[in-house]
């Protein structure tokens, strides 16, 4: 039997190191419920964001585990998960993500199904390190980014040019009505 993947391992699988694994796990991280996760969830999640954040985690190694005081804090990540969500969801409801300081210079936003990158995304103040990630990811696979052709769910996803639901169950919802409306007019 080999041992359990350390944390860092399984962070670092989770995160991956395309653009567009990236981007999943900002997503999925973004749609996260803290209060459904457990302590060690939690404690993956804060490796998962110290290894989005490239933060080296080998250099921090320490008879084989890392040194907990150079992870983001647990405050540090809910709170920019809390943030990322809103402005994913304002951007879902069609409202533009734009400067989240006074570095930074962008506007994002989601347009016919497509996410629209305007401005130049200048890092870096410490403080807005999460956000300036979030956005860079995001605006790396932008030609990758659509938007839940679901009226109730709209949110974005990573997908091909083809999908236009972000999930089988957001596809699944959709057919289901229109069969019932299709059914009984
Ligand atoms: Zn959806």
């Amino acid at each position: 039997m080999s041992p359990p993947s350390d944390p860092v391992t399984q962070a670092r699988q989770a995160v991956g190191s395309t653009r567009e694994s990236r981007a999943r796990w900002l997503l999925k991280f973004s749609r996260l419920n803290f209060q459904n996760l457990g302590p060690d969830q939690v404690a993956q999640w804060q490796v998962g964001v110290a290894v989005f954040l490239g933060l080296d985690l080998r250099l921090q190694t320490q008879n084989g585990g890392f040194a907990p005081q150079q992870l983001p804090t647990t405050t540090e990540v809910r709170q920019w998960q809390k943030d990322l969500k809103q402005r994913l969801d304002s951007l879902a409801q069609g409202q533009v993500w734009s400067n989240v300081s006074a570095q930074l210079r962008f506007a994002l936003r989601l347009s016919g199904g497509r996410l629209v990158v305007q401005g130049t995304i200048t890092p870096l103040h410490q403080a807005d390190r999460f956000m300036v990630k979030a956005v860079e990811t995001l605006a790396n696979v932008r030609d990758r980014v659509r938007q839940c052709a679901r009226e109730d769910c709209k949110q974005a996803f990573v997908g091909n040019m083809r999908q236009t639901y972000c999930t089988a169950t957001c596809r699944g919802t959709v057919n289901t009505r229109r069969y019932r409306q299709q059914s009984h007019p």
